[in-house]
């Protein structure tokens, strides 16, 4: 399954959720979600209740379209996720933060996870010293994540770096420099979203 590429809005109407996808727009009033809490082509207050299978198909979905991911790459994490000791709900989340694009956003250069894979596409990130422009790459334990001398130079990411810089989770960690070390993996507690990842472990184990 390709990208989706929707209105962004549309995502968060259709799954009755407010993924934050459109940066400062999801914290204002102008948010579809406050407006038009409902689907797309449904009527105010017409949700269907959802069978077991619906509520599992339903989280994991969320969970993809809020890192931008496909069908297949969403399975690949999951997989791995299995194939690793502990918890596999837990461990899934945790591949999912590790995401470069997720560190970006993450470490407040830029609004939403969808500008956050724009800005690595575009190769304004440096890991370790090395330019990345891979927004799946995996950070690891001791990486160094910075923003690249053209990055500095970009429009957008200049005006984010003048505003006051959110709090990072504490698995990262700001240098003087500006730079971002990763402490360690991103554990459960780190999520600082609501997931039953349970739901989505349940979907995938059939
Ligand atoms: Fe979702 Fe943000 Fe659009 Fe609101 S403004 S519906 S949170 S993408």
């Amino acid at each position: 399954m390709s990208r989706y590429t929707d209105p962004k809005c549309r995502i968060c109407r259709r799954q009755g959720a407010k993924l934050f996808l459109k940066g400062p727009r999801c914290y204002s009033d102008k948010c579809a979600m406050e407006k038009k809490p409902f689907p797309p082509g449904a009527h105010r207050g017409s949700r269907r209740r959802l069978s077991n299978y619906g509520l599992q198909l339903k989280e994991k979905q969320r969970v993809r379209f809020m890192y931008g991911i496909t069908e297949s790459q969403f399975r690949n994490y999951f997989e791995k996720a299995a194939r690793l000791p502990g918890v596999t709900g837990e461990n899934l989340l945790s591949l999912l933060e590790r995401r470069l694009d997720n560190v970006v956003f993450r470490a407040g250069w830029s609004d939403s996870r969808p500008d956050a894979r724009q800005m690595v596409l575009h190769g304004h990130f440096v890991v370790n010293g090395r330019k990345v422009n891979i927004p799946s790459y995996l950070v690891d334990e001791g990486d160094v994540v910075e923003i690249s001398s053209r990055g500095k130079k970009h429009k957008k990411i200049k005006e984010i770096m003048e505003e006051e810089r959110p709090s990072l989770p504490a698995w990262l960690v700001a240098g003087e420099d500006g730079k971002v070390t990763v402490l360690r993996h991103p554990q459960r507690e780190d999520i600082d979203y609501s997931v039953e990842e349970q739901l989505i472990v349940e979907f995938y184990s059939k």
